[in-house]
C-alpha cells in the first residue's frame, strides 16, 4: 500500500503528561508524577475512549509526553485493556516514546506482548556538555544501555531523537553527535533544531542575554544534516525525520496528509469526523472536561479548546502547508480529486506555488511541487503564506 492510500486510516494520539524532571527546552504539558495522580490520569483516559470510540479500524497509535516510559507495566496493560474494549483496535503501527531513564527490561517485555511495534527514544545528544546545557537528566551511558535493552527486548523499529543548533555547538559537535546514532544503527533518526519557546529556562537564558542565536549557524547544521543523514543510508522523508527504507513513522505520515485521528489525555488535538479540536491542557481541567462529556453523553467536542469545523478548503489547504514539508511533497491534481469542492482555493494556491517555483524555494514537476533545501529553509514562512488562501 502507498503512503498516499493510507490517507483514508484512523490514528489514535495518546498524551501521557508526566515527566520526572522539566527539560530546560519543552514546552509540552507535563506534570511531576504522583501515584494517586496517574491512577486518576487512567481512569479518566478510559472514560475518555469510552466518549470517543468507534468502530472505524485503528491503523496507528503514538504514545507521546510527556514520558510515557514513566508508566508502569501494569499501566500499559490497562490503557491496552481499554483500547481493545473501545476501539477496532489492530493497528500496524503502535509507537511509544520513551526516556533512556525509564527502559527497563520487565516493562518491555510487557510492551512487546501489548504489541508495541515501535520505540522513539529521546537522546538529544551524545554530547555530556549539551546535555547540561539542554537540562536533560541522562548521560551517555544511559543511552547506550538503554538502547541495548530495547534490542535484546525485540524492538526492531527504534528512533533516536536528536537536538541540534545548541548556542555554541559547532558543525563538528553536531556531526560528533550524528555520527554516535548512525553507530547505534537505528531505523530512523528525527533531528529537530532547538527553538527557544517563551517560558521555557532556555528562552529566560536567552532573553538575559546568556546565550545567543546564530541564525547562520543553524542554517549550516540543517544542510549539514540533509546531506549527512542520506549519504549514510538513511533518506530524508520529511524536513526533520529520516529513515532507512520502509521504517517511515505512518502514523506522522498520515497527520502530515491530513488524515484522522483521536487524541486522548490532557493537551491531545484531533482531527475527526469533520472537527478539529484538543483537550484542555491540564489535567485536572481535562478530567473535569471528560467526566462532564461522559455523564452528559455530549458530542466529543463539547468542553474542548481550538474547537473549528474543518471545511473543504481549510482541509486542502493544510494538505499543502504539511505536504510540502515532505520530500515527497504535494500532488495538486491529487489534492483536488480529493477535496473538489475546494477547487477555488486551489487555484489560487497553485498561483502562489509557481510563484515560489520561480523563486527557487520548489521544484516542480507536472502538478507535483517539492521543496527545494532553499524552500526547505523557510518551509515555515512558505506555510505561513498559504494559510491565508483558507481564510
Ligand atoms: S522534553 Fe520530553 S522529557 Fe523533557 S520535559 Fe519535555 S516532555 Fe518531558
Amino acid at each position: 500500500m502507498t503512503l498516499q492510500e493510507k490517507v483514508g486510516s484512523l490514528g489514535l494520539y495518546l498524551h501521557v503528561p508526566f515527566c520526572a524532571t522539566t527539560c530546560d527546552f519543552c514546552t509540552f504539558y507535563q506534570e511531576a508524577p504522583q501515584r494517586q495522580q496517574i491512577d486518576q490520569y487512567l481512569d479518566a483516559l478510559e472514560t475518555e475512549m469510552r466518549t470517543v470510540g468507534t468502530d472505524e479500524p485503528i491503523e496507528t497509535v503514538f504514545f507521546g509526553g510527556g514520558t510515557p516510559g514513566l508508566l508502569m507495566g501494569r499501566d500499559f496493560e490497562k490503557i491496552f485493556t481499554a483500547l481493545h474494549k473501545h476501539f477496532r483496535f489492530d493497528p500496524s503501527e503502535i509507537s511509544v516514546e520513551l526516556a533512556p531513564s525509564t527502559v527497563r527490561g520487565d516493562k518491555l517485555k510487557v510492551l512487546r506482548d501489548l504489541g508495541v511495534t515501535r520505540v522513539s527514544m529521546g537522546v538529544q545528544s551524545f554530547d555530556p556538555q549539551t546535555l547540561v546545557a539542554l537540562g536533560r537528566q541522562q548521560s551517555p551511558k544511559l543511552v547506550y544501555e538503554a538502547y541495548d535493552s530495547l534490542r535484546s527486548a525485540g524492538f526492531d523499529n527504534i528512533n533516536i531523537d536528536l537536538m541540534f543548533a545548541y548556542p555554541g555547538q559547532t558543525p563538528a559537535v553536531w556531526e560528533a553527535d550524528m555520527r554516535e546514532a548512525l553507530r547505534l544503527d537505528p531505523e530512523h533518526i528525527s533531528t529537530y533544531c532547538l527553538t527557544f519557546e517563551e517560558d521555557t529556562a532556555l528562552w529566560v537564558k536567552l532573553n538575559e542575554g546568556k546565550l545567543r542565536r546564530d541564525i547562520g549557524v543553524e542554517t549550516e547544521l540543517y544542510r549539514q544534516t540533509w546531506d549527512f543523514l542520506p549519504d549514510n543510508g538513511y533518506a530524508q522523508y520529511e524536513v526533520s525525520n529520516f529513515s532507512k527504507p520502509g521504517f517511515e513513522c505512518q502514523h506522522n505520515i498520515s497527520t502530515w496528509q491530513m488524515g484522522q485521528w483521536i487524541g486522548l489525555g490532557p493537551s491531545a488535538a484531533s482531527q475527526y469526523a469533520g472537527w478539529r479540536w484538543s483537550n484542555p491542557a491540564d489535567l485536572k481541567e481535562w478530567q473535569e472536561a471528560i467526566q462532564k462529556r461522559a455523564t452528559a453523553d455530549g458530542a466529543f467536542t463539547e468542553h474542548a479548546v481550538d474547537v473549528t469545523e474543518l471545511s473543504p478548503e481549510l482541509l486542502a489547504t493544510d494538505a499543502v502547508i504539511f505536504g510540502l514539508r515532505m520530500n515527497d511533497g504535494i500532488d495538486l491534481d491529487a489534492i483536488k480529486k480529493r477535496w473538489p469542492e475546494a477547487v477555488g482555493v486551489i487555484e489560487e494556491i497553485g498561483e502562489i506555488l509557481c510563484r515560489f517555483d520561480n523563486e527557487g524555494l520548489l521544484k516542480r514537476s507536472a502538478n507535483v511541487y517539492r521543496c527545494t533545501d532553499e524552500g526547505r529553509l523557510r518551509v515555515d514562512a512558505i506555510g505561513g503564506e498559504l494559510i491565508s488562501c483558507s481564510a
